[in-house]
């Protein structure tokens, strides 16, 4: 491709709106630029790059025996309400209505419509199990639409859905789909882990997050440091002994702490550390409040207590419930006294030994407080965050943190689709069964962009040689000189007859701007042709090292390959 005759924008300034790497240099290479807040249009480079993730997932996901679809974007709201989500999934579905008033989303992920064709396709055992699979637009009117395409609002997706007559099945096309994640990622050459994620369910191993390992990522992985337990931070367990000291227990006493409110003021106050507080938070898991214990120096998950309760929402009480449920102030919370309502406690607050709560008073807490005897608790529960350094729940070494982009998820599903929407089939017995389902998506645009983020330096991008827009970037220096346009016609064809993409820059522009358009597109390999151009010799630089050779035109074609070889 003639570099004069494409779109490729570049801008010498860092945009100012662009936050992340990615993102920053996503738009000053040219690949992509922001119509509305969280939508892009993909330029030229961009969509090359797309094309060839596209087609790593498509050779995935055929050889793991899913087969390719398209489904509308456009989606009737009938679909919707039959699963129900068209009450629960809130403003992030995008709504609209035709022109007779009937009610559409833009599909924001496609379970609906693919349980309503399976279920009128699919009748019998003897079709299943069915893998379905499609690259699409997904519409998401997400809260914080940002990073660029880390987070859009029109994004590309592959998601994939199995349907299956027994669990076995399920478990069988979920593990070809973990494996074909893990292929598809490794060729991507991104650095990510899978880890367990939450399916709603406490411990359920039945779903998995794949992570990109990114200081900018928004999810937290906990993983050990000597095997290969990786899980998000939300649903680590924590599987911890905690010693009781043999301290004789004291009289509980209520003392005066006038103006001190977080558990470090409280704790120095006292002259006692936080791991002797017991942190109290009132909690609402839907209607129901709860008072939700845990030791001064940890931190509730939600999660876990979302999942303890099944509830479809868990949120912090608001100082006026919290008023109207214990009559204090949210600092003053605790155990003693709270008899109104549930209290539920982590497994570390019944080790606590003389310790330390609020007394439902402001300016007041207890201290020698003793689990069990001055208060009781209807369940003591794993409801904290891990912490770096604490044991792997798998027994084997010790969690360390680290920050990820999410580029795919897999999930069992179970029959949630298929009950609500009717999506059955006839057994080897004549019976009616609901179609078991499992899901799989891939962020494909987010994952274009989790590879800008992981393949950069100062001076611009640096595509891994399978995802690179071109092979090649051809730079003449100046293609007013005759031996140096001649030598660049000459090679650019010789190029393109053995099969290498070539962007060919045979601008008038100055080689200072060549080069740092070059540097910033980042292809894995530079030819420049300049002053020995009447020698037959070009200059090779390779992107990711910056190594530079000279080579005649007659060794080109053997050079490269040993260079692209290597990469
Ligand atoms: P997140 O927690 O990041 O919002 P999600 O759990 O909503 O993701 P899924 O519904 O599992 O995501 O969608 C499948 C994949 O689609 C995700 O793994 C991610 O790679 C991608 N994805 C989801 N939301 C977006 C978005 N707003 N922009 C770009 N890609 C996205
Ligand atoms: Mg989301």
């Amino acid at each position: 491709m003639r570099q004069s005759m494409t779109l490729i924008p570049t801008l010498r300034e860092i945009p100012s709106d662009a936050e992340v790497k990615s993102h920053q240099l996503l738009l000053r290479a040219g690949f992509i630029r922001q119509n509305a807040s969280g939508v892009y249009s993909y330029l030229p480079l961009a969509q090359k790059v797309l094309r060839k993730i596209e087609n790593i997932v498509r050779e995935e996901m055929n050889n793991a025996g899913a087969v390719e679809l398209l489904m509308p974007a456009l989606q009737q709201a009938e679909f919707w309400q039959e699963s129900g989500r068209w009450y629960t999934y809130g403003p992030e579905l995008m709504r609209l209505k035709d022109r007779h008033d009937r009610e559409f989303a833009l599909g924001a992920t496609h379970e609906e419509v693919i349980t309503s064709l399976v279920r009128d396709e699919v009748k019998s055992y003897k079709r299943l199990p069915l893998t379905l699979y499609q690259i699409q637009t997904k519409f998401r009117d997400e809260k914080r639409p940002r990073f660029g395409l880390l987070r859009g609002r029109e994004f590309i997706m592959k998601d994939a859905y199995s349907f299956h007559s027994n669990p076995e099945s399920l478990d069988d096309v979920y593990n070809k789909m973990y494996q074909a994640y893990s292929n598809v990622f490794s060729r991507c050459q991104l650095d990510f882990r899978a880890v367990i994620a939450d399916s709603g369910a406490m411990g359920g191993k039945d779903t998995h997050e794949f992570m990109v390992l990114s200081e900018i990522g928004e999810d937290t992985i906990a993983y050990s440091n000597s095997s290969d337990f990786a899980a998000n931070i939300e649903m680590a367990p924590v599987q911890m002994i905690y010693e009781k000291s043999n301290e004789e227990l004291k009289a509980l006493e209520k003392v005066e702490t006038i103006n001190k409110k977080t558990i470090e003021e409280v704790a120095s106050f006292l002259k006692t550390s936080a791991n002797k507080c017991i942190k109290s938070l009132l909690f609402k898991a839907d209607d129901q409040f709860i008072l939700v214990l845990v030791r001064g120096d940890h931190e509730v998950n939600d999660i876990k207590l979302k999942n303890i309760y099944e509830a479809s929402s868990v949120e912090l009480a608001s100082p006026e419930e919290t008023k109207a449920v214990l009559g204090c102030e949210i600092g003053s919370l605790g155990p003693i006294g709270a008899s109104n309502i549930v209290v539920i406690a982590d497994h570390a607050v019944e080790a606590i030994v003389n310790g330390v709560c609020g007394a439902n008073e402001e300016h007041f807490h207890y201290i020698n407080v003793n689990p069990n005897r001055d208060f009781q608790v209807s369940q003591y529960a794993d409801l904290r965050f891990i912490q770096e350094g604490d044991p792997s729940p798998d027994g084997k070494g010790q969690i360390v943190f680290a920050k990820g982009i999410e580029v795919g998820h897999v999930f069992k599903l179970g029959t949630r689709y298929s009950e609500a929407m009717n999506a059955t089939y006839l057994d080897e017995n004549g019976r009616t069964q609901p179609m078991i389902m499992g899901c799989y998506g891939i962020g494909v645009s987010r994952t274009l962009a989790a590879v800008a983020e992981q393949f950069n330096d100062e001076n611009g991008l640096i595509w891994p040689v399978n995802l690179a827009p071109f092979d090649l970037h051809l730079i003449a220096v100046n293609m007013k000189d005759q031996d140096q346009s001649a030598l660049a016609e000459e090679l650019y064809e010789l190029l393109k007859q053995n099969r290498y993409d070539v962007l060919f820059d045979e601008r008038q522009e100055r080689p200072g701007v060549k080069f740092a358009d070059s540097d910033l597109i980042g292809l894995p390999v530079r030819i420049t042709i300049g002053k020995k151009a009447a020698e037959g010799i070009v200059e090779l630089k390779t992107r990711k090292t910056g190594e530079v050779q000279e080579v005649h035109k007659e060794e080109l074609l053997n050079t490269i390959s040993k260079i692209v070889t290597n990469l």
